[in-house]
């Protein structure tokens, strides 16, 4: 299987303050969610492609089982919030050892982000 990467910086997510509010408070998302990129291994991916902090944040997570704590044994996949989101703003890390999924959302509105899909 061949993945064609890229980055792709952005300068501004479509505002959504309501969904903004939602998220702040921790409540579910909204049942919006397109598939943006499709699950591949994370260690199939680049080293450097993905952000630095969301290895940080699973190595350093003493709340989180200690095969989570290693992201190269993680499935990664990335979602839009919205259908009108032009980015993908959700990327979800999926365990394989105990198939717990570690969610990260990304809500800058300048941000440099990963890009993958399979090549046809
Ligand atoms: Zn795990």
């Amino acid at each position: 299987m061949k993945l064609l990467l890229e980055h792709l910086h952005i300068t501004g997510h479509t505002p959504r303050p309501a969904r903004r509010r939602a998220q702040f408070k921790g409540e579910v998302l909204p049942e919006t969610l397109v598939d943006a990129c499709p699950r591949v291994r994370v260690a199939d991916l680049p080293p450097g492609f993905l952000k630095k902090k969301w290895f940080e944040h699973l190595e350093q997570n003493q709340q989180i089982a200690s095969c989570c704590r290693h992201p190269e044994n993680h499935f990664i996949e990335a979602k839009r919030s919205h259908p009108e989101e032009p980015a993908p703003d959700i990327y979800q890390f999926f365990c394989d050892r105990c198939n717990k999924k570690h969610t990260f959302v990304c809500m800058g509105l300048e941000d440099t982000l990963p890009i993958w899909k399979v090549a046809a």
